[in-house]
């Protein structure tokens, strides 16, 4: 376990599916004082708590749709703020947010007002045929966003998280339909995500078709670029 030299701040693109949430996991291991934000597992703690947002936000994801992007802005930028993460030296990794080209301006600008840019953007590129077979199968614990997949990382006990013992659910919106929906919002939404942050000079991409294939190369580039 080892902390980059240079803070690290990142953000994994990637389809729903693409193992953006594994990825993370696989990071947390091996680098301390990593954070991760989630802006999926933030709204759906937002619906857990019936808080008002969450109330908001639940028929928009059931339907696979995105949530407005000042709304999703706020939230995360909040969050980034509440846990004293706007500053030059912390490092942090964001999964789902920014997803949009208005998202990522309004991001960049409270980053760059507080010195703390992102230093990295990485897509995990993953075939759809492979992300639609393994949709079916994820299964999540909603309080700490970890994620089983039934085939290739069940839980030592079926249905019920390894650490907390508390149930898994299916995300309501893992579904064949809302599932199609969602990969096509990726799809319209990416590409001038990717151009802006292109220009920016910080977009990177691995790919493969599982997570143990993607891991070792996402690991390996962000050791010789950050220590
Ligand atoms: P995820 O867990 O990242 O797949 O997010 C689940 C759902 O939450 C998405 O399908 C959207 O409805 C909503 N959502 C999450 N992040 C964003 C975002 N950055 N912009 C808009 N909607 C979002």
């Amino acid at each position: 376990m080892s902390l980059p030299l240079r803070p690290l701040r990142l953000l994994l693109l990637g389809a729903p599916g693409a193992g953006k949430g594994t990825q993370t996991s696989k990071l947390l291991k091996h680098f301390t004082g990593l954070t991760p934000i989630s802006s999926g597992d933030l709204l759906r703690k937002e619906i857990q708590t019936k808080s008002e947002i969450g109330n908001y936000a639940q028929d928009i994801i059931a339907k696979g749709q995105l949530l407005p992007d000042s709304l999703i802005s706020g939230l995360v930028i909040n969050e980034l703020n509440n846990r004293n993460l706007l500053n030059k030296n912390s490092s942090w990794l964001l999964d789902g947010f920014p997803r949009t080209l208005p998202q990522a301006k309004i991001l960049n600008e409270d980053l760059v007002s507080k010195a703390s840019d992102l230093n990295l953007v990485v897509e995990l590129k993953v075939p759809e045929r492979v992300i639609l077979e393994r949709i079916e199968n994820r299964w999540v614990h909603v309080p700490s966003g970890r994620i089983y997949n039934l085939q290739y990382n069940p839980p030592k006990q079926q249905g019920v998280d390894d650490v907390t013992g508390e149930p898994l659910s299916k995300r309501p919106d893992d579904n064949a339909e809302v599932f199609q929906k969602r990969l096509n919002a990726y799809n319209e939404t990416v590409d001038p995500l990717k151009s802006y942050y292109k220009d920016l000079g910080v977009l990177h991409s691995v790919e493969g078709e599982t997570s143990d294939i993607i891991f070792p190369k996402l690991l390996d580039f962000i050791q010789n670029k950050f220590n």
